[in-house]
């Protein structure tokens, strides 16, 4: 069984679509893959509506979260999507990424970048706008080779010239809505270093006591240390441990399947989670 729990389509900053995803995820030999889009469940129709037989979707999401100063990730699995307080915080989240975004791109016009809102909203389309876009914009412009290029102090990084905070959920709070609609909660890429400065232990510690259920461990911004670091975390701290590929399609490096997640964790994941239920593939359209 191969499993991949953490992928992003354009109802957030990946560039295929749902139903494209789907497809080929089935395509690569996956089955289990789960959609995981930035504050946003808005793919999970369309992914269902294409999914391959054999193939089984877990519908999820990645929450925008920040524990005293600190950008992190939670990964919501198989949680209602209806329920009210956890929708409500999404919204929250999504919405405030449009004045960010164009807090951002105000930022780029100043130091002489002419990027316009016009341009980053037709590439967002209808994903929730994040820093991908705008730094595909860049791209557009020539301002810099790749999408990558554009997350440095120069321009995208959290802290760089151009960056603006956005609405993010304080983790804790997270976790408390995540359960409380039947979800189940995995801490994204924590050693991701490159990204900024990552939560301590003793925070990860003290949100496990709070009902966190795993920690993303393979995944290609941690290195082989940070791995093994994380490993024997989650075992001091009963946490189940998940890989996946974080894939965007081509906004990002990473390879659909290039991580993945151990069936008994996939299990247990499954057992825990009562919001809802993985779906099974049809035979999609
Ligand atoms: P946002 O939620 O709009 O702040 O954008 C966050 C997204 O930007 C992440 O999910 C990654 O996809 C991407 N990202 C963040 N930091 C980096 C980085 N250092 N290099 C490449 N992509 C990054
Ligand atoms: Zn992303
Ligand atoms: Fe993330
Ligand atoms: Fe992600």
């Amino acid at each position: 069984m191969r499993i991949d729990l953490h992928t992003h389509s354009t109802a957030s900053d990946g560039t295929d679509a749902p139903g494209e995803l789907v497809r080929k995820a089935a395509a690569v030999g996956l089955d289990v893959v789960a959609l995981t889009d930035h504050d946003t469940t808005r793919g999970h129709a369309e992914a269902i509506a294409a999914l391959p037989e054999g193939l089984t979707l877990v519908t999820g999401a990645e929450l925008s979260c920040r524990l005293d100063g600190i950008s992190m990730h939670v990964l919501a699995y198989l949680f209602d999507a209806e329920e009210p307080a956890l929708l409500a915080e999404r919204e929250l989240v999504r919405d405030d990424r449009v004045p960010r975004a164009q807090g951002m791109i105000a930022k780029l016009q100043e130091l002489g970048v002419p990027v316009t809102w016009e341009q980053v909203a037709r590439i967002a389309g209808d994903g929730s706008v994040g820093r991908p876009h705008v730094a595909s914009a860049l791209v557009e412009l020539g301002v810099v080779p790749t999408v990558n290029d554009a997350f440095t102090q120069d321009w995208l990084a959290d802290g760089g010239r151009a960056f603006m905070e956005k609405h993010e959920t304080d983790p804790f709070e997270a976790i408390r809505l995540i359960k409380g609609a039947g979800g189940v909660a995995v801490f994204a890429h924590p050693g991701a270093s490159k990204r900024g400065r990552t939560v301590p232990e003793a925070a990860i510690a003290e949100m496990a006591a709070a009902g966190l259920d795993g920690v993303e461990v393979d995944h290609m911004d941690h290195d082989a240390e940070t791995r093994a670091r994380l490993r024997g975390l989650a075992e001091e701290l009963g946490l189940l441990v998940t890989g996946s590929s974080d894939y965007h399609g081509s906004r990002k490096t990473c390879v659909l399947g290039e991580y993945t997640t151990d069936p008994e964790v996939y299990g247990e994941i499954t057992r825990r989670a009562f919001g809802a239920f993985p779906v099974p593939g049809a035979g999609g359209v």
